[in-house]
């Protein structure tokens, strides 16, 4: 196997954050400042579900109540290795034929993507890393399960893709070879489910969440090398409030 042939470097337009945004592409958003998470609700008409929305990601998983919850599936393939800095994360797109099934509901893994800190926060806690495995079943529902990483030993898949990483912002890389998600998974499959939104512009609301309950780890320096493609500022959204909604386990 030819383990890392470099394909091709593309320059490519902001990529908003996430493949599935649609509207406000251009609008320039960030994660500080007067383009910052709480300003994102009046920086585009699209936007406005980040200002407004009351079923807005991420949140402070607390107060879980048990919910008979379906047993998650992973029926993850092999991917070659498409990894895109689009600025506000590094996102790698998956090769279609991977799925999740979850009581009897399957959703397709489109791509999985980064934030530092974490997003979501459980019994208040954030952590130093959060991956975010972006789903979507044939309807074109979101199903987006979160992992957790604390400080501990190096991830082999990280390795794997910061290795690659464009360090520009807008740009991506093919590389020759394959990634397996599952590398990012804990062992156990058991998770909080909630109802949210994309945690970036436009924030669409209507998408399933389910966080894992148990951690995996990244090396001190894998996390630090995360931070630095965004010159160590923090690429995570605040926790929003829960307006209601129950967080099951
Ligand atoms: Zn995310």
């Amino acid at each position: 196997m030819k383990k890392g042939l470099i394909l091709g470097i593309v320059a490519s337009f902001c990529l908003a954050g996430t493949v599935l945004a649609g509207g406000g592409g251009g609008v320039h958003w960030g994660y500080s400042g007067e383009t910052g998470p709480a300003h994102w609700g009046s920086l585009a008409p699209e936007f406005k579900m980040c200002g407004e929305g009351k079923s807005q990601s991420p949140i402070n998983i607390t107060g879980a109540v048990k919910g008979d919850l379906p047993e998650l599936k992973f029926n993850y393939d092999d991917s070659d290795l498409h990894l895109v800095n689009n600025g506000h994360t590094i996102k790698a797109d998956y090769s279609s034929g991977s799925s999740i099934s979850v009581g009897g509901d399957r959703y397709n893994l489109l791509q999985f993507h980064f934030h530092s800190m974490s997003e979501n926060a459980i019994e208040g806690e954030l952590f130093p890393l959060e991956a975010h495995l972006v789903h979507a079943n044939a309807a074109g529902e979101l199903a987006v399960v979160g992992v957790m990483f604390k400080e501990g030993e190096a991830n082999p898949l990280l390795e794997k893709l910061w290795k690659y990483t464009p360090s520009k912002a807008n740009s991506t890389m093919s590389v020759s070879g394959s990634i397996k998600v599952t590398d990012l998974l804990p062992k156990s499959p058991a998770y909080y489910a909630f109802t949210g939104s994309l945690t970036t512009p436009p924030c669409t609301e209507g998408v399933r969440w389910m966080v894992l309950k148990q951690q995996v780890t990244a090396s001190q320096e894998q996390i630090a090398k995360f931070r630095n493609y965004f010159d160590g500022h923090d690429t995570n959204r605040p926790v929003q409030p829960l307006y209601g909604r129950t967080v099951y386990k």
